[in-house]
């Protein structure tokens, strides 16, 4: 039978090719590492997964959550948000917890976009805004964020008659792929361009913590009017390496709240209460575990940036992201660089192309390895690739 269209017109998975590839390279046993997956590599904290087991035990754990999540978690979203933001939030209105945040993400668009309407999507950008889109049968109109907007959409490039289809408006600051970040006034004119053509703000906070050299984010929601126009998505996944655990949350506008809470109420049931519970010792307990993240982090970006550098690339460190977006040198496509690497380093690196077509001449690599792993990509690039020009 044939599938139904909304799948079978998704984007291909533009990284098949190379995943077939990668495949072959493991058989023949090449020993190949992977700057490709941005996934954290080091532990859950200690206190967080004593929690879980301790939860775990209780049966009042095992029946179903609730879809919207305990208010007990909501209070510590909102007591965080509190602390490192000074955002206030009500917890019972404005706070919707998710089974991470990619799966608000991708839901958010069945609560506002019809057959026929327009999303405003990042591009480059995380895949899901414009797969949500497609789901729900709407289109992307792409922002271009390009280098010399310092990979920020400029919104008067944005036609007016597009302005007024769309419904949505995805950001997300610090950035995936590119590592840039987002300042109060550009917060302040998206919050302005929402209210003049009645948007809606999706601000994707999943990098808030991950920043360096002393660089400190700032939530959306910092903005006046932003909870008159928006929402924030973040998670536990990225600060307190909880990818696998999946726990998130989007807050918040009141009544966006509800409709994210209202359609995950008719799909999912929530998160194991446990995990919830674990999440409330991350986003509660001792902090320490943001320093060591940020320190281990920058310390790879550092060994990152200097190794391109020194072969001829002109890096500048990125201040948050766990991510080095950089351009291909002369002569290669995205695609055909990282097959390169591949074929001649054994090393795994992520073409901008997979990301949307502005993505195009860039490559994107994750530092969700050891430095001594990353200084022998390194080393293998720097003795394979000759020199190279921009
Ligand atoms: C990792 C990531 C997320 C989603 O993380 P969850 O684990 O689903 O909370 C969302 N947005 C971006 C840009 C990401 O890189």
């Amino acid at each position: 039978m044939q599938e139904a269209r909304r799948i079978r017109e998704l984007p291909p998975y533009l990284f098949a090719r190379i995943e077939k590839k990668i495949e072959a390279a493991r058989e023949q046993g090449v020993d190949i590492i992977s700057l490709g997956i941005g996934d954290p590599d080091m532990p859950t904290p200690d206190h967080v997964i004593e929690k879980l087991v301790e939860e775990a035990r209780n049966p009042e754990n095992h029946q179903y959550p609730t879809s919207v999540g305990m208010l007990a978690f909501r209070q510590a979203v909102a007591d965080w948000y509190r602390n490192l933001y000074g955002v206030e939030l009500d917890p019972r209105r404005e706070i919707v917890t998710l089974i991470g945040s990619k799966e608000g993400i991708a839901h958010i668009s069945f609560c506002y976009v019809d057959p026929g309407d327009i999303n405003l999507v990042p591009d480059p950008g995380y895949p899901v805004y414009n797969i949500g889109t497609l789901l729900a049968g709407g289109e992307s109109y792409f922002m271009p964020l390009t280098k010399v907007n310092g990979f920020l959409p400029n919104l008067a490039d944005i036609p007016a008659e597009v302005a007024r289809r769309a419904k949505l408006m995805f950001i997300n600051y610090p950035n995936n792929p590119t590592g840039a970040v987002a300042g109060r006034e550009f917060f302040q004119e998206v919050v302005e361009f929402a209210k003049s053509y009645d948007l809606i703000v999706c601000h994707d906070a999943a990098y808030s913590e991950i920043t360096y050299d002393g660089y400190k984010a700032e939530s959306f929601l910092q903005t006046p009017g932003a909870k008159e126009v928006g929402i924030e998505f973040n998670s536990v996944s990225k600060p307190y390496n909880m990818t696998g655990w999946r726990l998130g949350w989007a807050c918040g506008r009141a009544d966006v709240i509800e409709a994210l809470g209202r359609i995950k109420s008719n799909i999912d049931s929530g998160v194991f209460q446990a995990v919830q519970y674990a999440g409330i010792a991350a986003l509660t307990g001792p902090q320490q575990c943001l320093e060591e993240v940020r320190r281990v982090y920058q310390e790879r970006r550092d060994i990152v940036v200097e190794g391109f550098n020194s072969m001829g690339w002109q890096l500048e460190k990125p201040k948050a992201s766990f991510y080095v977006w950089a351009p291909v040198p002369k002569g290669f496509t995205s695609a055909e660089f990282a097959e390169m690497v591949l074929d001649k380093a054994g090393v795994i690196i992520t073409p901008g192309n997979g990301y949307g077509n502005y993505g195009e001449g860039y490559f994107r690599i994750a530092l969700t390895i050891s430095k001594e792993r990353i200084r022998e990509a390194i080393e293998r690039l720097r003795q394979n690739l000759g020199k190279v020009e921009f």
